[in-house]
């Protein structure tokens, strides 16, 4: 395995620890909110992270964390908790919200295709492992109590901003001392950051704990570091997480772990460029963020985001539009099609098999070179062997890939609207969301007349437990 690391900001030849053994860890989502298709991008590439090193052959463990408490508006120490923000805009609790959306998470995740992590932590569990950290962290001197909270000391570091120079920009590098946030004056350097909140603005805050220094709450970072320890031990091969996690996140959990463990901590650092549109980075703040329900509701199949997120590097922003999606919507319509006139004809050949097996995971595993990957599917679709062995190669490749192909392709056969073009699709789509809306609102006059509406133009619908199903008269 290739993979660039963002620590020497390099492509390096992957090496475990352990020989075959991989340790893996992902920063999980803050639980305030639906996840955007922006931060589903990384959970997409970091799924085909995991699957091209267990194509190669390594046994992976991968650990995930829930935010559930102490990740503020801001990735610095400023502004709101965003729990409490999501609880107060619901009127629910934050263990209400926490729940929630954990749950819609997950069914998005999976959704994407992604293999759910070995272990899945929420922060909240975890209380009296992050205040014996802090423990550890202040008898070495490292961490300090001020205004009543707990901060990390960073002047005690030689090296504070690891990531710095690589694809950090400085903008970002500074976006935690800023002159216009809230300057905290508690603080001894302006790079300290908090690692136990007591005494804060938040009177509010619902989640509280005992702690030797008062009731109060871990701080983001400390989270990260505190759970991947807990899992993994005192060391770990890769940490995953966007781009935007590079700094303070990531900066500040190699800061805390290094100081906690007194060794060097992670290896490898594997970072995911953003998703953007039209109107530049796609995020929460801006309000206007497209989710997998989103993109549900506009009748796309989850998969084909998937599938559009795989023909791009992970290392390079990709630009989201309806226009680009209306596309992969077709190029995987074809895609499924090729697969299923497949015939079940022949044996395998094995000899095909492996060089076709090879070429791909010589793709996945240089630096998850998606694109290379997508195109020896096309090429394996095309070589002059029999039918059995492609199709035994598409189910190969699906390991990594997680688009479904032989499951779609044997459905498309039975679907008898596969014949239909795409704007009937569409249409018959679109009516049969309407539909459902309509019921759900308990509206039935108006979900009888979209039923009549289709009948009129040919198309019956019928209500299965797969869903919604629907052929000519
Ligand atoms: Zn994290």
């Amino acid at each position: 395995m290739r993979l660039y690391n963002t620590k020497s900001r390099k492509i390096e030849e992957f090496k475990p620890r352990v020989e075959g053994k991989v340790s893996m860890y992902t920063c999980g989502p803050t639980v305030y909110h639906f996840a955007h298709i922006g931060n589903l991008r990384s959970y997409i590439c970091e799924d085909v992270l995991v699957k091209s090193l267990r194509y190669a052959g390594y046994d992976v463990k991968r650990v995930m964390n829930i935010t559930d408490v102490g990740h503020l508006t801001s990735d610095a120490d400023t502004g709101e908790d965003k729990m409490l923000k999501g609880a107060k805009r619901e009127h629910k609790t934050v263990l209400e919200i926490a729940d929630f959306y954990t749950k819609a998470f997950f069914k998005d995740f999976t959704d994407l295709g992604n293999a759910m992590p070995d272990v899945v932590e929420p922060a909240t569990h975890c209380i009296p492992e992050f205040i014996h950290m802090i423990e550890v962290l202040l008898e070495k001197g490292y961490a300090y109590k001020a205004g009543e909270n707990v901060y990390f000391d960073t002047s005690k570091l030689e090296n504070y901003y690891v990531f710095s120079n690589g694809s950090v920009e400085e903008d970002d590098l500074m976006v935690g001392v800023r002159d216009d946030v809230d300057e905290d004056t508690n603080k001894r350097n302006k790079s300290d950051f908090v690692l136990w909140f007591t005494k804060s603005k938040f009177d509010d805050q619902e989640l509280k704990w005992e702690s030797p220094w008062g009731y109060g709450y871990p701080g983001w970072h400390i989270e990260c570091s505190c759970i991947s320890i807990k899992h993994l031990g005192e060391y770990m091969d890769i940490h995953c997480g966007g781009v935007d996690n590079i700094f303070p996140h990531h900066t500040n959990e190699v800061a805390q772990s290094e100081s906690y463990l007194g060794h060097p901590w992670c290896n490898y650092w594997f970072h995911v460029h953003h998703l953007i549109d039209r109107n530049g980075k796609m995020s929460k703040s801006a309000g206007d963020f497209v989710t997998v329900s989103t993109l549900k509701e506009k009748g796309y199949d989850p998969l084909v985001y998937r599938f559009f997120c795989l023909q791009s590097h992970y290392r390079k922003p990709l630009e989201f539009s309806y226009d680009v999606l209306d596309n992969q919507v077709k190029a995987f319509d074809k895609l499924i099609k090729r697969i299923a006139a497949l015939s079940d004809d022949g044996d395998v050949d094995s000899a095909v098999f492996d060089e076709f097996r090879k070429r791909f995971e010589d793709a996945v595993t240089d630096d998850c070179n998606t694109s290379m990957a997508l195109t020896v599917v096309y090429d394996a679709l095309k070589a002059e062997t029999n039918d059995a062995t492609k199709k035994a190669l598409i189910a190969s490749f699906d390991e990594v890939l997680s688009l479904d192909l032989l499951k779609k392709a044997e459905e498309s056969k039975k679907d008898a609207s596969s014949g239909e073009d795409e704007e009937t699709v569409r249409f018959v789509t679109e009516k049969i969301e309407e539909r459902k809306a309509a019921k759900k609102a308990k509206d039935f006059a108006k979900a009888d007349a979209i039923r009549q509406e289709l009948l009129d133009k040919g198309i019956v619908i019928e209500d299965t437990r797969e869903g919604v199903k629907w052929h000519r008269a």
